[in-house]
This record gives C-alpha cells, sequence and structure tokens, in this order.
C-alpha cells in the first residue's frame, strides 16, 4: 500500500503505564498511578449519579451538536454557544486543527520539550515542523515569533506547559498575540488552566474576542477527573469555529460524556477543593525536594517535573518496583527527571518515602 510515507516513521502514543500490567509484572497488590496527570480524587459525585441513571439510551446516536453541554458550557465561560467546539478530548481537537491548517507546504511552530501530540498530528499532515527549545522550562515567544515563514498557519502553545508545569505571564503573552500575523491560527492549549493560581496569568477567553485568530483548549480530563470519558472543549470567535467544524466526526462526543460533563459543570465546588488540594500535595513535594537539594520547575498543574540528575528510566524502574507509576523523563525531553502527578496526601507521601530510598541507595 502507499502509506503516507511520514507515518512509517511514527510510533503510536506511549501512555503511562497501566496499572494491571504493573501489578502482574512485580506480583505487588496495591499500585498508585502518578503518570498521566489524571485526578487522584476522582470526578464529582454529581457526575457518577448522572451517568448511573441514564443507561437506557446506548442504542441512540448521540446528539451530535452537544446542545444541553453547549448550552451549560456556554453560560460558565460567558461565551456564545457558536464560540465553541466540543472534542473527543481535547487531543481530537489538536487533530482537527490539524487536519485543517496543515499540509505539505505549511509548517508549524512549537516549543519542545512540549505536548507531543502538537508534533504527531502535523507530521501526519506532512508540515513542516519547526520546535524551539524552552528556555529554563518556559517557551522562547521571541524565538517562535522569528520562526514565522511564509508557510506558517498554526503555532501551538502549552501553558501551563506540559512536561515542565511552567506558564507564560500574561506580561509576555499579549506583546507575542501582539507580533503574530493574523492568518495564523495560534492554538493556546490550557488542559491545566484550572490548576493555575499564579497572579500574572491571563484570562484566555477575554483574550479570544481581542486575537481573532486565537483559539483556546481545555479539558474535563485533569481537574474534573473524566478523563475515561474524554472531553475536551474550544473557544474562539465564530469564523474560525465555522472553519472548524466540517472537520469534527459528526458524534465525536458520546452522550454519557455530554451528560458527565454538564453535571461536572455543576459542581464548582469540586474543582475549587481539588485546586487546593493539589497545592497542598505540590508544597509537600518542594518541600521534599529543597531537602534533598532536587531541581524542579515550580509548577502551575498537577504535576513537577524533578531533575534527579541519573537517568530517568532507572528512578521510573526503581519506583515501579515499589508500587509507583511515573513518567520517566526520557521520553519528555528530560532524560535525568521524572514526572509525578500530585496525589492525594498518602500518595504524595507514598511516592516520597520511596524517592528518598532511591536517593540513599544511589
Ligand atoms: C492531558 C493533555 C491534553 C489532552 O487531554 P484530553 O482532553 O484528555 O485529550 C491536551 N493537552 C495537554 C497539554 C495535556 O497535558
Amino acid at each position: 500500500m502507499r502509506w503516507k510515507e511520514q507515518l512509517l516513521t511514527l510510533t503510536p502514543y506511549q501512555p503511562g503505564k497501566s496499572i494491571d500490567a504493573v501489578k502482574k509484572q512485580f506480583n505487588l497488590e496495591k499500585i498508585v498511578k502518578l503518570a498521566s496527570n489524571e485526578n487522584p480524587f476522582g470526578c464529582s459525585p454529581g457526575v457518577l449519579e448522572v451517568l448511573q441513571t441514564n443507561l437506557s439510551g446506548l442504542a441512540i446516536y448521540p446528539d451530535g451538536y452537544a446542545t444541553h453541554l453547549r448550552e451549560k458550557l456556554s453560560e460558565f465561560l460567558n461565551v456564545d454557544e457558536e464560540e465553541l467546539i466540543l472534542g473527543n478530548g481535547s487531543d481530537n481537537i489538536i487533530q482537527i486543527i490539524s487536519r485543517s491548517l496543515l499540509h505539505p507546504n505549511a509548517s508549524t511552530i512549537m516549543a519542545t520539550p512540549t505536548f507531543s501530540q502538537y508534533k504527531h498530528n502535523a507530521v501526519i499532515e506532512g508540515a513542516v515542523v519547526k520546535e524551539l527549545p524552552l528556555i529554563n522550562g518556559e517557551h522562547d515567544l521571541e524565538a517562535m515569533l522569528a520562526a514565522i515563514d511564509e508557510q506558517t498557519n498554526v503555532i501551538w502553545i502549552c501553558s501551563p506547559n506540559n512536561p515542565t508545569g511552567t506558564y507564560i505571564p500574561e506580561n509576555n503573552l499579549i506583546p507575542f498575540l501582539d507580533m503574530v500575523p493574523r492568518h495564523i491560527l495560534v492554538v493556546l492549549d490550557e488542559a491545566y488552566y484550572e490548576y493555575v493560581v499564579a497572579e500574572d496569568y491571563y484570562d484566555s477567553i477575554e483574550l479570544t474576542r481581542k486575537y481573532e485568530n486565537l483559539i483556546v483548549l481545555r479539558t474535563f480530563s485533569k481537574i474534573y477527573g473524566m478523563a475515561a470519558l474524554r472531553v475536551g472543549y474550544g473557544v474562539a470567535n465564530r469564523a474560525i469555529i465555522k472553519a472548524l467544524e466540517p472537520a469534527r466526526e459528526p458524534f465525536n462526543v458520546n452522550s454519557l460524556a455530554q451528560l458527565g460533563a454538564s453535571a461536572a459543570i455543576k459542581d464548582q465546588k469540586f474543582v475549587e477543593v481539588c485546586k487546593e488540594k493539589n497545592r497542598q500535595g505540590l508544597s509537600q513535594i518542594y518541600d521534599f525536594c529543597e531537602q534533598n537539594q532536587l531541581d524542579y520547575y515550580p509548577s502551575q498543574t498537577n504535576f513537577i517535573l524533578i531533575d534527579m540528575k541519573v537517568d530517568g528510566d532507572e528512578v521510573f524502574q526503581f519506583l515501579q518496583e515499589k508500587g509507583y507509576i511515573v513518567r520517566s523523563g526520557k521520553a519528555l525531553g528530560f532524560p535525568t527527571a521524572v514526572r509525578i502527578t500530585v496525589g492525594s496526601y498518602e500518595q504524595n507521601e507514598g511516592v516520597l518515602k520511596a524517592l528518598s530510598e532511591f536517593l540513599k541507595e544511589n
């Protein structure tokens, strides 16, 4: 077959290792997974309730326009319904954007290391990928501007950035947006938006009103604790949404996901509590790093990248044998680091104890 050549150079996404696989391999009873930035506190009880009481409609296709969820989201965000696009996770929206704007005669700009799916989708579309190294864990916005060429169609900004947890202060983002030509789509991926506490963070939804070439991506997978249901969304002006919509599959957000997300929005108390516990968990981890003189990036997210000054895979293996699954920094572009999702107090205590055992032995 005559496959797109670039497909043959790619490997499928490597997810964090599954709990069952590790349990079996090491014959462990209890495994704690702190590898995929999932919410250790699950989701709002309201979500579970609505799912359990709405299992009778499975023979019926979902509402392709997600009318009810769209209504709830538009009220919650204070945007028009036509300023929203819904996705099967925000991954799906990254795919829709790539499919709509990238091709072999287009170029696209992103940081490195950053979330892997921007590059992955760009490569599938055959676009020229320009990756600009982070400086001290942060986007090098000047270099990204300088990389713009005649062919540039999309610039990807991940803030807060995965895997560093760093963000772009408002005073840096605004001048950047001012300089990007209006025919280039700027994608601001805010998967961790709800965790942000920095005071010089920007109001991204407001920015979509000022910048006609900006789309903001958010998700129900992280703080809302609904990664399994797959719901993400984009916010942009009507013209962008109208152009993207035909590239969206008709039933991309399933019925249970629509119900669950609508219920999740109602329970902002749950979100607040998770945000608070996450900050406590982060300071627990910061304290450990400082006691042990380990470098880390201060995080605006529910994960932290810690430099262990040895091969990240080694730390990963050691922790795995103790029943903790984290992410080795090796595949994430930080070969001597591990990325750890902030867990519950007990989970953090456990993984930090295992980490100090590693430090003692090495
Ligand atoms: C987790 C994550 C996503 C994907 O989230 P889904 O909505 O589950 O597809 C997108 N961007 C970043 C930066 C992420 O970390």
